[in-house]
């Protein structure tokens, strides 16, 4: 009997190591990735530099607490503040806990301002993560069911939708801000319009609303900008970061800006592990090579490649309802679920992952040469067909 607590539905592969976007087995088999352990290994496997790095600052200084100044921390701060446009961060060590630094943020500043109850607008099919507060935030049945009470305070209006957000806004006086993530990645790879974020962020100024952008899956270059809101050519005012920002070493942030900046005081918040010097110096390396090696532009061109190879090889497949994304997030909407096309590409050596039921997720890591774009294409795209096709046998 296994003493692992039973929270994942696990696959029968165990990886014992990786190189570049590769993964190999107990076996020695070897695997195309498109999963990039959920969207977080920026670089792929075994980057050199990265392994460098973290190899010479654990020699250093692992772990100092933030009783002190450390300096790798100061650092990445800075570097984060100069891309984003932000002037504050907090860090934590995943995406819940970033999240959560951003509902206590909402929240206090509401305060701040006199509210004392205050309430933030969310998304359906939203996933902000299986904390309390950030299960409660999450607009998905499955994740809150039988972990209640949730944590109120939250609104629920369907995504891209305005009007909602307005008519929320004329009943309720107590809103503080709205959280919403730019694409939302576990909801089915769908993207926010950009009018959207650019009619809300006017909005949320309008109100003294802190428009708040959980960038958890889609920041760090993976769809092509820094951050996802870039492509809206807006700002927000709290931006949240974690999984692609290490390449693999936990770390999230809690970034502010404008009226959030300044909000948080000495002792309203706190993490013992967080932007400890090997997770910082972690993520400053990621950062120096995604400039470096232009990943930006790199996730951006091999997406783009991706989407039109499937939308080449697919387009004749009833089955196939819908192929889209931006960067390196691509969704292939099927008519059916397809959970079952998880296996059927391991078999074949591919690690695919697949979310909201029908979709099939593709983040790989941003370091795919076009070979690999096509390799991926070329290999998965039968694996659909036939998957499409063995179903209306069996039907
Ligand atoms: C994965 C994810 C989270 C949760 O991150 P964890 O590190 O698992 O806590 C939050 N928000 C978004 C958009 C995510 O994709």
């Amino acid at each position: 009997m296994s003493h692992l607590m039973n929270t994942y539905g696990r696959q029968p592969i165990a990886f014992t190591h990786g190189k570049g976007v590769r993964l190999y087995d107990e076996a020695g088999r070897e695997y195309l990735d498109a999963v990039a352990g959920v969207a977080v290994n920026t670089l792929g496997h075994g980057h050199p530099d990265l392994v460098q790095a973290i190899a010479a600052q654990a020699a250093e200084l692992i772990h100092c607490s933030n009783l002190y100044r450390v300096l790798p921390q100061e650092k990445l701060s800075d570097r984060l503040a100069a891309l984003s446009g932000m002037d504050e961060v907090f860090f934590c060590n995943s995406g819940c806990e970033a999240n959560e630094a951003a509902i206590k943020l909402a929240r206090l500043y509401g305060h701040q301002r006199g509210i004392e109850l205050p309430g933030i607008i969310v998304m359906e099919h939203a996933f902000h993560g299986r904390t309390l507060a950030t299960l409660s935030a999450t607009g998905n049945r499955k994740v809150q069911a039988g972990f209640e009470p949730l944590t109120p305070g939250f609104y629920r209006v369907p995504f891209n939708d305005l009007a909602a957000i307005r008519s929320i806004a004329e009943h309720n006086r107590n809103v503080v801000a709205v959280l919403f993530e730019p694409v939302q990645g576990e909801g089915g790879i769908h993207p926010a319009d950009a009018a959207f974020m650019r009619e809300l962020r006017e909005l949320c100024t309008q109100q003294q609303w802190l428009f708040m952008i959980d960038e958890v899956q889609s920041g760090i270059a993976r769809t092509g900008t820094w951050f996802g809101f870039q492509h809206a050519g807006i700002e927000p005012d709290v931006m949240t970061l974690a999984k692609g920002l290490g390449s693999g070493v936990p770390i999230g942030a809690c970034l502010a800006r404008g009226p959030a900046a300044g909000v948080f005081k000495p002792g309203n918040h706190g993490s013992t592990f967080g932007g400890n010097p090997l997770a910082c110096i972690a993520a400053l390396t990621t950062l120096d090579v995604v400039e470096r090696d232009d990943l930006r532009g790199n996730a951006a061109r091999q997406g783009d490649l991706i989407r039109s190879g499937f939308r080449e090889t697919l387009k004749d497949l009833a089955g196939v309802k819908d192929i889209r994304g931006v960067g390196m997030m691509t969704g292939i909407e099927l008519d059916r679920p397809c959970g079952e096309l998880v296996g059927l590409a391991r078999d074949a050596g591919l690690l695919i992952n697949v979310t909201a039921d029908s979709t099939i997720r593709l983040v790989p890591p941003l370091v795919y040469t076009e070979a690999d774009s096509r390799e991926l294409v070329d290999r998965l795209s039968p694996i659909i067909r036939n998957f499409l096709a063995g179903q209306q046998l069996a039907a």
